[in-house]
């Protein structure tokens, strides 16, 4: 039988003023999503996400690798439905990567989905490799050469992502099943974590503590010590030796932003659904410290008001624009603001048939920086225009071949002069030099 024990940890970073970041670990199910959204949007995609993942995933009596999928999808499904219910939801959406316990075959496997750029590893005697690819514009950048793996760290357009959970009613979901060995550590992450700590260091880290748990903050703690520039979010899930038909490993104390427990699966048809945590009250449970006036309270809540309501803005603006820029070659038009804004990260909202081999070529600078368009309408006629530009361009009627001549009734004969540019037969040069009065009251000779 295989046994799991897991760990957790996240953490808001240093510079976002929200986690938008959930984790899961509700054995033997276990995820991370990173939302994103204005104002709190993105923390509810991705709470919603990991809930309705953990909901339909307790419904299933003897989960498959292809059930997890469906699971996934029905957490899109789920985001989606819920971003079409209020204005100031609409476009949010998440991350999703997933790790799960199934059976294929009557074999013990552990599933991976992933949608977007949250991703697994696995380590195995001390070698780390990635098992899910980023479904992000750099990484298909990558993919055809066109950017190594050193620039994509830097990119500016490194967090625009080309897939993620309920921007759409229906999101291709990638599936993997790996055999479980004991002694196999898997991590599943945030952004935040390889943005700023490279694999090398992942690596060293999962391989010196042996403890998920204490591999998990040490993670994070690492992440905030390179910059902390994001939400961290981290899940370390160890595949241990069981006994057979013994219980499985308890769930190993997560942090307090863990969102859903589980309890322990007693048997496959028998998985109590996984329970919410309830949430810490935000720290203002105890009684107020006598040295807080009702003054610094009054200045607090007016500070934070200020900021929900500047947060909100910000939010509305940046989820309501649209840019076209490129994907790889080929022209897209993103929701967002070229480059994210703050918090928000730009998703795509449509791909053209569009590439740069269709474009006349000064457009390109302004495709590579992302031109800004105000709404997606005009993002689609800015692509048209563009289209019928080149096509202009390229038509040969309009060109004139190089026998054709101009007719002569459109050159000047050489007789008709231009009166009021020539100067007066009349004016030497000693008068316009002594009497620059009389020269220009002069009139044009005719
Ligand atoms: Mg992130």
């Amino acid at each position: 039988m295989t046994e799991l024990r897991a760990g957790a940890a996240t953490d808001i970073g240093l510079v976002r003023a929200s986690n938008q970041d959930q984790l899961l670990v509700a054995h033997p199910l276990f995820a991370v999503a990173d939302g994103m959204g204005g104002h709190a949007a993105g923390e509810v995609a991705s709470r919603i996400a990991v809930d309705s993942l953990a909901a339909s995933f307790a419904e299933l009596a003897a989960p498959s690798p292809d059930q997890l999928g469906a699971a996934a999808q029905a957490a899109n499904r789920a985001v989606w439905d819920h971003a079409q219910s209020a204005a100031e939801l609409r476009g949010m959406g998440t991350t999703l990567v997933a790790l799960a316990l199934v059976a294929d075959g009557g074999q013990p496997k552990l599933g991976v989905v992933n949608v977007g750029d949250s991703r697994a590893y696995r380590l195995r005697d001390g070698e780390l490799a990635q098992l899910t690819n980023d479904h992000s514009l750099v990484q298909e950048l990558v993919d055809e050469g066109q950017l190594g793996a050193e620039e994509a760290a830097h990119h500016p357009q490194r967090h625009v992502l080309t897939r993620a959970l309920g921007v759409d009613p229906d999101v291709a979901v990638d599936l993997t099943a790996v055999t479980p060995v004991p002694g196999d550590r898997f991590l599943l992450c945030s952004d935040g974590l390889v943005r700023e700590v490279d694999d090398n260091q992942v690596a060293a880290v999962l391989r010196r503590l042996a403890d998920p748990d204490d591999a998990a903050r040490e993670l994070v703690a690492q992440a905030k010590a390179h910059g902390g520039s994001d939400n961290v979010t981290v899940v370390v899930v160890d595949v241990v030796a069981g006994q057979p038909g013994g219980p499985a490993a308890p769930p190993a104390a997560a942090e307090p932003t863990a969102v859903v427990k589980g309890a322990p699966p007693a048997g496959p048809a028998r998985r109590p659904p996984p329970r919410r945590r309830p949430r810490a009250p935000g720290g203002a449970a105890g009684p107020l410290n006598q040295v807080v006036t009702v003054r610094v309270l009054a200045f607090s809540i007016l500070v934070v008001g200020l900021l929900a309501i500047a947060g909100a803005g910000v939010g509305l603006y940046a989820r309501g624009s649209y840019y076209v820029g490129l994907s790889g070659r080929r022209l897209t038009i993103f929701q967002g603001r070229p480059g994210g804004m703050l918090w928000l990260r730009p998703t795509v909202a449509q791909r053209t048939d569009v590439t740069t081999a269709g474009v006349l070529a000064y457009h390109l600078g302004a495709l590579r920086a992302g031109q800004p368009e105000g709404s997606l309408d005009a993002a689609r006629q800015y692509v048209q225009s563009l289209q019928a530009e080149y096509s202009r361009d390229q038509a040969p009627n309009l060109s004139l071949p190089p026998s054709v001549s101009l007719p002569p009734s459109l050159s000047l004969p050489p007789s008709v002069s231009l009166p009021n540019l020539s100067v007066p037969p009349t004016t030497s040069p000693s008068s316009t030099s002594t009497s620059s009065t009389t020269s220009s009251a002069t009139p044009p000779a005719t």
